[in-house]
């Protein structure tokens, strides 16, 4: 029997909350809060019929701590999901420490104004003494670490599919079948098609700053950063085929070194098709990804803001998505001395998705690991204070949880590695 307190409705939300509602015994009461309440009535007008945990819903700015706080203190949950987007996650980390409540999210933190100075030294300052670029990382969410820890509390940092389920796919490994891991590749596959000739699968401000960015990996003990799209590798998916797929910064790399140290490589892989390529090149190209402001006819405009209005909305996909995601990691390492290779992935239907709670498999398998992270932040499985990433939690009643709500494991001990 637990309250929770859900900020965010879009895409990912929307699905996690789906998934709450049918372990009504665990969730038994839910706020449902986002910027635009209508969003969150009309979820709830919609499961409501369906469920036993009880649902209510709110407004609430999340970039305003003071309305946090006070959204935490009238409704008085256990536990805090941040499924909304990573600009919210310090200000909801901070609401959290002043409740006393647990906090979970899906995305480390990145600001939403690049061009704000005070926060542009300090980025700068750790692309020069990290060695890679991207907007996001650990640092700014690690930093409050003592302060959970002092409070008795827990946050959960990045808990949906990468991040989030491939960190717990790399503890299970470390655990059960390796006694050191020399190289992990992380693989993330689409192979769904919506129709568009351009669309984004979530958020498409986060989703294009990612992809846009250089890629990088971590190579015996430091950050390779090599321009964006520049490393591209095909592999032959189970159930989807063959398809390009390049090299990413991604945020569990950054976690993972540290965790895992004894890794001498960690790359994470994106499929991409060429139409997706072509657009965002041409986007980038004209300027339509900035995320700082220009003046238009008297007005302020971010490109990157103005372009999400022109795209289709993430939600909309569900209904015309069709294909499978593949997603998992290959690991090398050795076992009582012996060189060993293995793979453990996840394969997931656009339509079957749809079917179930009305999104697409990219939602779902971001969705279903986040109430999977929140069911065991709230039977005590995972609980110790401070901040962490899930491949520091025991990976097993996780990837039961998965296996059993909609994302169940494949193995492999004689895969196809990545040249
Ligand atoms: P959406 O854009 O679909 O939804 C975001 C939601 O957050 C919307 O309901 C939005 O409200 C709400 N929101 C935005 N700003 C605020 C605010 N200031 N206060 C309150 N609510 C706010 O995003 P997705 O569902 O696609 O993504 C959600 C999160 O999941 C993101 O952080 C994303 O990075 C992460 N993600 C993680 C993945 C993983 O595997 N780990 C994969 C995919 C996504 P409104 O409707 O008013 O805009």
């Amino acid at each position: 029997m637990s309250k929770v307190l859900i900020i965010g409705c879009g895409g990912v939300a929307s699905v996690a909350i789906h998934k709450c509602c049918q372990i009504s015994e665990v969730f038994s009461e839910l706020c449902i809060a986002s910027r635009t309440k209508s969003k969150c009535d009309k979820l709830a007008a919609e499961l409501a019929p369906k469920t036993e945990t009880k649902l209510t819903t709110a407004q609430v700015d999340a970039d305003d701590v003071q309305q946090v706080i006070d959204l935490i203190r009238s409704y008085q949950p256990d536990l805090v999901m941040n499924i909304a987007l990573p600009y919210q996650d310090l200000t909801i980390m901070d609401a959290c420490l002043a409740c006393g409540v647990n906090y979970m999210d899906t995305a480390n933190y990145e600001p939403e104004d690049t061009a704000d100075p005070e926060w542009r030294a300090i980025y700068e300052k750790r692309c020069r003494d990290a060695g890679f670029s991207a907007y996001f990382d650990y640092s700014w969410q690690w930093a409050y670490r003592q302060k959970f820890k002092k409070a008795g509390l827990t946050a959960l940092l990045g808990c949906g599919f990468d991040p989030g389920v491939t960190q717990a796919y790399c503890a299970y490994a470390k655990k059960h079948e390796f006694d050191s891991i020399e190289t992990i590749d992380i693989l993330d596959c689409n192979g769904g098609d919506h129709g568009y000739a351009f669309a984004t699968n979530f958020n498409p401000e986060v989703n294009l700053r990612e992809v846009s960015a250089p890629g990088s990996y971590w190579e015996n003990g430091r950050w390779i950063e090599i321009p964006a799209m520049s490393i591209k590798r095909e592999y032959d998916f189970d159930q989807v085929g063959h398809k390009d797929m390049y090299l990413l910064h991604h945020e569990e790399i950054e976690s993972l070194a540290l965790n895992i140290p004894e890794v001498k490589r960690i790359r994470f892989f994106m499929t991409f098709g060429q139409s997706y390529l072509e657009h965002m090149r041409c986007l980038e190209d004209v300027g339509m990804l900035s995320t700082v402001p220009v003046e238009f006819e008297g007005q302020q405009i971010v490109p990157i803001k103005f372009l999400k209005a022109l795209l289709p909305d993430p939600a909309s996909l569900g209904p015309r998505t069709k294909g499978k995601t593949n997603i998992g990691c290959i690991f090398t390492g050795k076992k009582d001395g012996k060189d060993k290779t293995y793979y453990i992935y996840n394969v997931c239907d656009h339509q079957t998705c749809f079917h179930e709670v009305g999104s697409q498999a990219v939602s779902y398998t971001t969705g279903v690991p986040a109430m999977c992270g929140a069911l065991m932040l709230l039977t005590g499985q995972w609980s110790q204070p401070g901040v962490y990433t899930v491949e520091e939690f025991d990976p097993d009643p996780f990837l039961k949880a998965l296996d059993q709500y909609g994302l169940p494991r494949k193995e492999s001990w004689d895969p196809v590695l990545v040249k």
